[in-house]
């Protein structure tokens, strides 16, 4: 894990504690909750709660400090973005592309997402650098230009402020862990 900033403005540990009752506030989406069953670009949040290293795939291993994360991804297939979110939020267990490998030692907080017609993240990934830490180098990101599709945000005590921030970027709606499960 590749590490710009050394000068440690993160807050320490101690003072970082997950609130289980943050809250964003969520978008109605369309009919009882649906999340769109047609393509689109997603910014799935994820949280470690402590210290993980984890081998993933042909990445190698990567050590993942506690905190917040957000992976860029697109859902093209079958279900579109109902599917796909619903998936990393189960946690199938089985490992297809490196953020699987992550799902098993993190927590979603929940993820933001649009219909796009055509593949938009690695613009995605361009916004999410311009407000990461740092990025897992590769990770995410085996058959296009960019560094990385997971990105690091710290150990922020509110990310509430980035997920809005994120959906207003983005012209994007956000959903919960819950109403992921829900779709
Ligand atoms: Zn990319």
């Amino acid at each position: 894990m590749e590490n710009r900033d050394e000068s440690a403005d993160i807050a320490p540990m101690a003072a970082y504690e997950i609130d289980p009752q943050t809250s964003v506030p969520e978008v109605r989406i369309q009919a009882e909750n649906e999340i769109p069953k047609t393509p689109g670009t997603y910014l799935l949040f994820l949280r470690f709660s402590g210290h993980a290293r984890i081998s993933v795939g042909r990445l190698g291993t990567s050590d993942f400090v506690p905190g917040f994360y957000g992976y860029v991804g697109s859902a093209r297939g079958p279900g579109g973005l109902a599917a796909r979110l619903r998936r990393h939020a189960v946690k199938t267990g089985s490992c297809h592309w490196h953020i699987d490998y992550l799902l098993p030692q993190s927590e979603i907080a929940g993820a933001v997402f649009a219909e796009t017609k055509t593949r938009l993240e690695c613009d995605w990934a361009g916004w999410a650098q311009n407000f990461a830490r740092c990025e897992v180098t590769g990770f995410g990101a085996s058959d296009c230009t960019c560094r990385a599709h997971l990105f690091f945000f710290g150990k922020i005590p509110d990310e509430v402020p980035l997920i809005q921030q994120a959906r207003k970027d983005l012209h994007a709606l956000y959903a919960s862990r819950q109403l992921l499960l829900a779709c």
